[in-house]
C-alpha cells in the first residue's frame, strides 16, 4: 500500500475521504481487485501504520454493549497504539463496515483531541443531526465518503429510477446498510425528498434533502411523537405491495399527509 508520508494532512473529513479513496484505488487496480466494497479495517491497520508509525491501530475487534455503537480507545499501557472496537451485537455487516469507517474518522481527525478515546452511541450517530455535535457529524461524513465515493456513486445512479431496488444494490455495492446509501442518496439529490425510519408505527427518526428542507418539510428529531404517515408503505404494512418498487402515491395524496405530520 502507498504510504503518503511527508505529504501534507488533509484537515476536513471530505479531505481525509478522498485522500484514502485514492490509495484505495491504487492498491485495488495495482492487484486487479474489485474498486469496492472497501475493507476499512484492512486499511485502518496498514493505513495507520505506514502514515503514524508512532500511533498505528492494532486492534479492531468486536466487544458487546448495550449502547455503543463503536469506539475508538487508546491502548491502556500508552504505549501511543489504538483500536477500534465494534458492537458485535449488531448483525448487520453494513452498519459495522460503516462503523468502523467512524471510528477511522475519529482517529484520523480528533484523536489528538481525545487522549482517553471517543465513545459513540448509537442513538446519536444514527440521528445524522445529532447533539453530539460536529465531531460525529464529521465522522459521519468521512466513512459516508470513504465507503461511497461520490464520483461512482453519481455512475452508479445516473439515469436510475429512484428505488428500494436501486438503493439496494448501491447498499451491495459498498458494503453500507440501506438506511447509509439513501442518506447518501439525500445528500447530493436535488429532488425533494425524505427518510422517514419508523418504530412500532411511530417516527424514530427521518432527514429530508436540502430541496426539500428549503420547502419548510422536515421533522424535528426528539421534539415531537409523530404516527407514520397512514399511506406510507411502513405503516400500511401491506403484503400485497412489493416492498422493493414501493407505493406511487397521487400527487397532493401523501404529500399532504407529509406536511401536516412534519410542520
Ligand atoms: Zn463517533
Amino acid at each position: 500500500m502507498i504510504g503518503g508520508k511527508g505529504m501534507d494532512h488533509p484537515n476536513t473529513p471530505h479531505g481525509w475521504a478522498i485522500r484514502l479513496s485514492q490509495i484505495i484505488k491504487a492498491y485495488h487496480t495495482a492487484h486487479g481487485m474489485e474498486a469496492f466494497p472497501i475493507d476499512v479495517a484492512k486499511i485502518a491497520s496498514e493505513f495507520s501504520k505506514q502514515v503514524f508509525p508512532d500511533a498505528p491501530i492494532t486492534m479492531i475487534e468486536g466487544q458487546s454493549f448495550k449502547k455503543f455503537e463503536g469506539m475508538l480507545v487508546p491502548h491502556p499501557s500508552g504505549n501511543g497504539e489504538w483500536g477500534i472496537i465494534y458492537n458485535d451485537s449488531i448483525t448487520s455487516k453494513g452498519r459495522i463496515n460503516f462503523t468502523l469507517a467512524h471510528e477511522l474518522g475519529h482517529y484520523l481527525m480528533y484523536r489528538h483531541l481525545n487522549s482517553d478515546g471517543i465513545k459513540c452511541i448509537t442513538k446519536d450517530m444514527y440521528k445524522w443531526d445529532s447533539d453530539y455535535g460536529q465531531m460525529e457529524a464529521e465522522a459521519n461524513v468521512f466513512a459516508s465518503f470513504l465507503l461511497m465515493p461520490l464520483d461512482d456513486f453519481r455512475q452508479q445512479i445516473a439515469g436510475e429510477q429512484i428505488s428500494m431496488e436501486l438503493m439496494q444494490h448501491l447498499s451491495n455495492r459498498y458494503g453500507v446498510s440501506i438506511s447509509a446509501a439513501i442518506l447518501k442518496w439525500l445528500d447530493i439529490t436535488e429532488k425533494r425528498a425524505m427518510i422517514v425510519v419508523g418504530i412500532d408505527g411511530f417516527i424514530d427518526w427521518a432527514w429530508s434533502s436540502k430541496p426539500l428542507i428549503k420547502s419548510g418539510i422536515y421533522y424535528r428529531a426528539r421534539q415531537e411523537t409523530k404516527p407514520l404517515p397512514p399511506l406510507s408503505l411502513a405503516a400500511r404494512n401491506d403484503t400485497t405491495v412489493d416492498n422493493i418498487a414501493g407505493i406511487e402515491h397521487p400527487k397532493r395524496g401523501f404529500g399532504w399527509v407529509m406536511k401536516k405530520c412534519m410542520r
